[in-house]
């Protein structure tokens, strides 16, 4: 049997729906949606604005207003550069959070370096923004605030609501990293003050290598620098031949996200206290990491004490999950997000972060659960204690 995927932040599978719609688009219309001489290009064109009015549908967005990048990655780089880069302020002054992810906080590194002030706020032990820090963080140069809406290893939901209307009233543009929320968190635009938005296709059941960037019109109409120029595309914020069966893929990803929302975060949401409460009742001290409250519906993150990692990740056969390392680092070392919730590097590493999906039955999550306890009993029997 192959292990049970339980690993839906780092990536989704496409939803058969989505592939149905994509495919015509690699073979039969596959025409260049700048080519405005013939119909193939007018196909292609209206496949484009179809999937724009998809993704502005689920944001509560206007589709002039979206903008399609390459993934969640390069839509981080274009918020902050872009608005840096216009910048009237010498050393412009950018605000963000310990958690973010890397797709965030090493451009803004980046930025530092040549110049510009960052400032990235600790938070608090269960993961939250603490809400008067940042207020009292913002100064005359400060052009952005950045804050995931939630976060890819803990699921923490940050009060993005409550940060956009602090980021109006001290006159300082807004962005937020939204892939992890897509597909599990409602939202209206139009009764936020969100200016910059973040959405990745792989993270919501569409394909790899496509994301968007949502740039509110009334705020930011001709204030974001573009980063990749060339053919003008995107109105000239993002050059570049639209990746039209991934757009595509993007705008029936959020079309189904819309529709199924209601239904995934109910039955995500007990999938996941099933797993929780399981193993809570089998380890009274299992640590999770992360307000319990504002919690995407689909995560669990767990550390086990006098557990070592290492063996802890090598044990879990049956099931596809991340542990509390960098999961860019071969060397071990304790995420960032784990160490900004101070958590002790040891137990860091003897972390399970447990992101449900769209396929996951009950049956897995008892698989789920039978393969935790027999790992962890194991590891913690006199037995194999030689390590401990
Ligand atoms: C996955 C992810 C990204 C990066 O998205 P790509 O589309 O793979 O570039 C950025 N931010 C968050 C919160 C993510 O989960």
């Amino acid at each position: 049997m192959p292990p049970i995927y339980l690993d839906h932040h780092a990536t989704t599978p496409v939803a058969p729906r989505v592939f149905e719609a994509m495919r015509p688009y690699f073979t039969e219309i596959f025409g260049n949606p700048a080519s405005l001489g013939h119909s193939f290009g007018w196909q292609a064109q209206e496949a484009v604005q179809t999937a724009r009015n998809q993704v502005a549908a689920l944001l509560g967005a206007s589709p002039a207003e979206i903008l399609f990048t390459s993934g969640a990655t390069e839509a981080n780089n274009l918020a902050l550069k872009g608005i840096v880069s216009v910048s009237r302020s010498r050393r412009p002054h950018l605000i963000t959070l310990a958690t973010e992810h890397k797709s965030l906080l090493d451009p803004l590194e980046g930025l530092r370096r040549a110049g510009a002030q960052v400032t990235v706020l600790p938070v608090e032990s269960d993961g939250l923004v603490n809400l008067d820090r940042l207020a009292e963080a913002i100064t005359d140069s400060t052009v952005l605030i950045s804050v995931m809406a939630a976060n890819n290893e803990i699921g923490v939901l940050q009060p993005i609501e409550a940060i956009g209307r602090l980021a109006r009233a001290r006159g300082v543009v807004f962005h937020t990293d939204f892939a992890q929320a897509a597909t599990l968190v409602p939202l209206d635009l139009g009764s936020t003050n969100i200016d910059l938005l973040t959405l990745s296709g792989h993270k919501m059941y569409g394909p790899k290598g496509v994301g968007a960037l949502y740039v509110r019109h009334t705020r930011l109409g001709e204030g974001l620098g573009a980063q990749i120029e060339g053919g003008g595309q995107e109105r000239g914020l993002r050059a570049g031949t639209l990746n039209v069966p991934g757009i595509v893929g993007l705008g029936e990803a959020c079309a189904l996200a819309r529709s199924l929302m209601t239904e995934d975060r109910i039955r995500l949401s007990q999938l996941r206290n099933q797993l929780k409460d399981a193993l809570v009742a089998e380890f009274p001290d299992l640590r999770i990491n992360g307000s319990w409250e504002h919690r995407l519906p689909n995560n669990l993150n767990v550390s086990f004490p006098h557990v070592d990692g290492e063996l802890l990740m090598a044990g879990m056969k049956d099931i596809a999950v991340s542990g509390g390392s960098a999961c860019n680092s071969a060397s071990g070392h304790p995420s960032h997000v784990l160490t900004a919730l101070q958590i002790e590097a040891s137990l860091a590493r003897a972390t399970l972060r447990f992101g449900l999906g769209r396929s996951n039955t009950e049956a897995d999550i008892a698989r789920a659960i039978a393969q935790v306890f027999r790992t962890v009993r194991r590891l913690r029997s006199p037995a194999a204690g030689a390590g401990n």
